[in-house]
C-alpha cells in the first residue's frame, strides 16, 4: 500500500470545517484504491496568532517541506484584520509559497452542467460550458520587481518594474504544455506583446518550447483580447498560461463566470511533486462553524492534490466523478442556489460525496 504525508493547514474562519470534509474524503477514496495517508495539521494565519503570536511559525514551514504534499483551508477574519501588515494573517499565504518554492498557480474555471443556471452569462454562452485551466506564473514579474518612490519630473512619483528570465518563463511554459498534453492539448498564450518586452520575450520562449510539444496547438493572445474574449467565448480556451499579474486578473474573472465561488480549488506548484493545495475562496467568517460551507472546492483541491502530487489519477477522477453525481442528483449547499432537495450543510454534502464515491 501507498503511503503518503499530507500537511494539514486548517486556518482560520471555515478552513477547520472544510479542511476536515477533504480529510474524510481521501480516507474514504483511500480506502477504495488502497492508498494511506498520515494527515498532520500545523498552525497558519490567525490561529497560529492566537496560539504563538506569528502568523508563520517556524515548526509550520519545516512541517510542510517536510510533507510529501499540503492541503490549506483559508486563513484571516475580522479578529486580525487591524493587526500590523507583518503580523496579518494573509502575510502566512506569501510566506509559506516563498518558503515552498511555488512558481505555478493551477487555477481550473468549470462550469458545471448541473450549475448552469448560477453562471451570470448569457445563456447562450452558458450553454456551451466551459472548463479551462489557468496556469499563473506566481513568484516572478511586476509583483516581485524593483519597485519605489522618487521625485520626477511632475513631482512625486511611484514605480514598479516587470522583469521576467528565460529560466523563469521556461519552467512555467513547459508546466503549462504539460497539463495541456493531459488535457485537451490547445494552449493559449497571454501577453501583451504588443507593448512589453517582457512579453516579446515570453511569447518567443512560448514558440521555441512549442517545438517540443508538436501534439499541442499553442495560440497567443493580447491580455486585452483575452478579458473580452473569457466573457464572450469562455469554450474556446482549454489551458491558458500567463505572467503572475494578468493571471491573478484573469483567473479571477474566469472563476466569476462559473458563478459559484465554493467550488473552484487551486494547486500551487514547486519543480518537484509537493505543493501547495486550496480552495480559492476565503475563509468565510459569516458562515464560520455553522456547518453552512461549502466543501466542494476543498474536496476537489484533494482531488487536484492526488493526480498532481501522487500520480493517483484513477482515486482523483473517483473524486470529481462523485462530485459531479452529487451536483447532477440535484443536492446543493446554500451558496449554490435552488434545490430540489432540502439543503445541504458541510456534514451532509461531505457524506453524499463519499456516498457516491
Ligand atoms: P471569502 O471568499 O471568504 O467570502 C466571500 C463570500 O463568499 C462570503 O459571503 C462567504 O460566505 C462566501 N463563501 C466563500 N467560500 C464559501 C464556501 N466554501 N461556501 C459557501 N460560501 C462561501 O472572501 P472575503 O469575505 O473577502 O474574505 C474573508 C477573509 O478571508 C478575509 O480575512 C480575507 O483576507 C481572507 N481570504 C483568505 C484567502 C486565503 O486564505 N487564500 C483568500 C481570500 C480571502
Amino acid at each position: 500500500m501507498k503511503e503518503y504525508k499530507i500537511g494539514l493547514l486548517k486556518g482560520d474562519g471555515i478552513g477547520p470545517e472544510i479542511v476536515e470534509s477533504a480529510v474524510r474524503v481521501l480516507e474514504a477514496v483511500g480506502k477504495k484504491r488502497n492508498i494511506g495517508f498520515t494527515f498532520t495539521p500545523y498552525l497558519i494565519g490567525g490561529a497560529a496568532i492566537d496560539e504563538c503570536g506569528k502568523p508563520l511559525p517556524e515548526e509550520t514551514v519545516e512541517g510542510c517541506l517536510n510533507s510529501d504534499s499540503v492541503l490549506l483551508g483559508a486563513v484571516g477574519g475580522p479578529k486580525w484584520d487591524t493587526l500590523p501588515g507583518h503580523l496579518r494573517p494573509e502575510k502566512a499565504l506569501l510566506g509559506i509559497r516563498a518558503a515552498m518554492g511555488l512558481f505555478t498557480n493551477l487555477r481550473p474555471a468549470k462550469l458545471y452542467p448541473a450549475l448552469k443556471g448560477a453562471c451570470p452569462l448569457r445563456e447562450d454562452i452558458a450553454q456551451n460550458g466551459f472548463d479551462i485551466m489557468i496556469v499563473r506564473e506566481l513568484t516572478g514579474g511586476i509583483y516581485f520587481g524593483e519597485r519605489g518612490y522618487r521625485e520626477g519630473k511632475y513631482g512625486e512619483e511611484a514605480y514598479d518594474t516587470e522583469s521576467y528570465s528565460r529560466m523563469e518563463i521556461e519552467r512555467i511554459v513547459r508546466v503549462a504544455f504539460e497539463t495541456a498534453r493531459k488535457r485537451r492539448k490547445k494552449l493559449t498564450s497571454i501577453d501583451k506583446a504588443n507593448v512589453l518586452e517582457t512579453s516579446r520575450l515570453w511569447r518567443k520562449i512560448v514558440h521555441e518550447i512549442a517545438a517540443e510539444y508538436p501534439d499541442v496547438e499553442v495560440a497567443d493572445m493580447l491580455v486585452d483580447n483575452a478579458a473580452m474574449q473569457l466573457v464572450r467565448n469562455p469554450s474556446q480556451f482549454d489551458v491558458i498560461v500567463t505572467s503572475n499579474m494578468f493571471g491573478d486578473i484573469l483567473s479571477d474573472e474566469a472563476s466569476q463566470i462559473t458563478g459559484s465561488i465554493g467550488m473552484l480549488p487551486s494547486a500551487s506548484l514547486d519543480s518537484g511533486k509537493r505543493g501547495l493545495y486550496e480552495p480559492i475562496h476565503g475563509s468565510a467568517p459569516d458562515i464560520a462553524r455553522q456547518n453552512k460551507a461549502n466543501p466542494i472546492a476543498t474536496v476537489l483541491s484533494a482531488a487536484m492534490m492526488l493526480l498532481y502530487a501522487f500520480d493517483e489519477k484513477e482515486a482523483s477522477e473517483d473524486i470529481v466523478s462523485a462530485v459531479d453525481k452529487v451536483l447532477e442528483a440535484g443536492y446543493r449547499t446554500a451558496d449554490l442556489g435552488e434545490s430540489k432537495y432540502p439543503l445541504l450543510g458541510t456534514k451532509e454534502m461531505t457524506d453524499k460525496i463519499i456516498e457516491n464515491l
